[in-house]
């Protein structure tokens, strides 16, 4: 498989995926949201050790939250870059929001759905849907 490209919104911070998404998942929780600026993330998720990172390793910053994962953004433009506790973590979230090209895969499941904001609406995508994480 050909690497997808990843980039900031200031193109300060690039990086590649080496491998294919295990799967996609839109997590609509209130952290997503707030670092999103919308409805929440759409992740693709992939072993730690298949993202690269190819230019700006000093603009890379993490959060720490006090419940939850570590989440990665550019500290330059803001653009969120990885979540799921890179890079110490066995697998990450990688912000499909993030990639240069267009992902293949599609969402397959939607979750922390619980924390639907009154303007948001789940499409009638045919996708699993949890309350909270997938099992
Ligand atoms: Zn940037
Ligand atoms: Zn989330």
């Amino acid at each position: 498989m050909a690497s997808l490209l990843g980039a900031c919104l200031c193109g300060g911070v690039r990086f590649e995926v080496t491998e294919p998404f295990e799967r996609v998942a839109a997590c609509h929780c209130e952290s997503c949201k707030k670092l999103s600026g919308g409805g929440g993330t759409v992740n693709g998720r992939v072993r730690t050790e298949a993202i690269r990172l190819l230019a700006g390793e000093d603009l890379v910053k993490s959060f720490q939250p006090a419940e939850g994962s570590a989440k990665t953004f550019c500290s330059e433009c803001g653009t969120n870059l990885f979540g799921a506790g890179w890079p110490k973590s066995e697998f990450t979230s990688v912000r499909l929001s993030a990639l240069e090209e267009p992902c293949e895969g599609k969402i397959g499941s939607h979750i922390f759905v619980r924390s639907l904001a009154p303007w948001e609406v789940l499409p009638e995508d045919g996708a699993e849907r949890h309350e909270v994480r997938a099992p």
